[in-house]
């Protein structure tokens, strides 16, 4: 197969490579998986940590600038540097998350999604498609102002516009010590993540559930009620009704009772506090963090695919003393076809659609098949076929099925 005619992927890919365990496999993908049979043109950043040290973390920039120009990006796991691996790698200083980074300058929402294999059921058993999850990553508690109140006194909120009155209201009297917060959020953030979740959900056709606490946060949570629904009357809903998709706001207590009972096969848009429970939430009842896909997606438009979890640390480790690592490879696999499927929907190459598909589906086949990194072993309904293999042999059998299926 490899010898005969590559399938072409029409215009570039933006591929971000990282850091440890991921790298290796990221690597290992590439050789085995798809330079054999794919002709693509990779517009290639190197994110690895010394080189983002070495470039004063200018090639996190140059990447997220390059996935808006061409459109699609993939993305290996990255090291967000604290204190020990600035002394591991003798870096110039603690350089910001990657993903923050990119997060910040594409303007975009990441929505995540369980892999779903037939051995591996999740702990809530009527959820039969993945259920995507997409998480307003700006503002609330998460760009809080605290403060400890000691005894008695007046708590109030002000604001002062630059031109008019100030407008201040009384929080609470205190009688006694407590505590006090100020949150905030911006109609332009929350615009752009209801238009995120909107191009997301359209794309991947799949009914959206937004919810939020709008009877108790009567101004607050309304705002982001509010807001959701006028995206969605003004831009998306003839397009919707027209796919035969729905958006539906719902209150988060309501979506958690409701989604317990759903069939899965949609996309929950949540505020920042509630996605980041409930996206641990999902991924822990779906099985393995190697299991979970991540996209981030611009309101404009732009993907960049990448794994939910890490760098693998300790695996790297072992491999670096020479030993055999049985590391899922899963994920990064999904974030190559994912940017390659992309791809080929934007350039209508159905060519490099299909080898999206294919690769999806040996990969798929293969944990069907028994054949399972040990972190999916014990997740796996029992069988006399279920054996644990290393990442090598792992990927040799997804490679054996691919090439029976192009
Ligand atoms: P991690 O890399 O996700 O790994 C945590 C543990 O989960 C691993 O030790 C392993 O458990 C298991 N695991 C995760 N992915 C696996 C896979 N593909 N196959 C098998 N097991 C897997 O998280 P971490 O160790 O906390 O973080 C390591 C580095 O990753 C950190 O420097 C962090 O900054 C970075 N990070 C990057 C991203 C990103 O780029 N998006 C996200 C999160 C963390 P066992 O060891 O028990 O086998
Ligand atoms: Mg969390």
């Amino acid at each position: 197969m490899a010898t005969e005619r590559k399938i072409r992927v029409k215009s570039a890919l933006v591929e971000l490579d990282g850091d440890e365990m991921t790298r290796v496999l990221w690597g290992m993908i590439k050789e085995q998986l798809l330079f054999p049979y794919l002709e693509m043109d990779l517009d290639y950043y190197d994110l690895h940590i010394k080189h983002r040290d070495q470039t004063n973390d200018q090639v996190t920039i140059d990447a997220a600038k390059a996935i808006q120009r061409h459109g699609v990006g993939v993305k290996c796991a990255t090291i967000t540097p604290n204190a020990a691996r600035v002394k591991e790698y003798k870096l110039k200083g603690e350089w910001k998350s990657p993903n923050g980074t990119i997060r910040g300058l594409l303007d975009g929402t990441v929505f995540r999604a369980p892999i779903m294999v037939k051995n591996i059921s999740p702990a809530v058993r009527n959820w039969v498609k993945p259920i995507y999850i997409g998480r307003h990553a700006y503002g609330d508690v998460y760009k809080n102002s605290e403060i400890r109140v000691n005894g008695p006194g007046k708590a109030e909120i002000l604001f002062t516009p630059n031109d008019g009155a100030p407008v201040r209201q009384v929080v609470h009297e205190f009688q006694g010590p407590g505590i006090l917060q100020g949150i905030h959020n911006t109609d332009d953030s929350i615009r752009k993540f209801a238009r995120a979740c909107f191009t997301f959900g359209y794309d991947q056709k799949l009914d959206i559930w937004f919810s939020a606490k709008d009877t108790i946060s009567k101004t607050y949570d309304a705002r982001f009620k509010q807001i959701f629904e006028e995206e969605y009357e003004s831009h998306w809903k003839e397009r919707f009704e027209a796919a035969g998709l729905s958006y539906f706001y719902t209150l988060i207590d309501d979506a958690v009772a409701r989604i317990m009972k759903s069939r899965g096969g949609l996309l929950w848009a949540c505020k920042n506090y509630d996605g980041d429970v409930m996206s641990d939430m999902l991924a822990s009842c779906y099985g393995s963090l190697a299991m979970m896909k991540s996209v981030l997606v611009s309101p404009d438009g732009c993907f960049m695919f990448e794994a939910a979890h890490g760098t693998v640390q300790r695996h790297y480790y072992r491999y670096l003393k020479g030993g055999k690592t049985s590391t899922n490879p899963m994920a990064l696999i999904f974030t190559w076809s994912s940017g390659i499927r992309k791809r080929g929907e934007l350039d209508k190459t159905p060519q490099a659609v299909a080898f999206a598909d294919a690769l999806e589906a040996a990969a798929k086949e293969t944990v069907e098949s028994g054949f399972m990194t040990g972190d999916l072993v014990n997740l796996a309904e029992p069988s006399d076929q279920n054996r644990r293999v290393d990442t090598e042999e792992f990927i040799a059998e997804i490679k054996a099925r691919l090439e029976s299926k192009l």
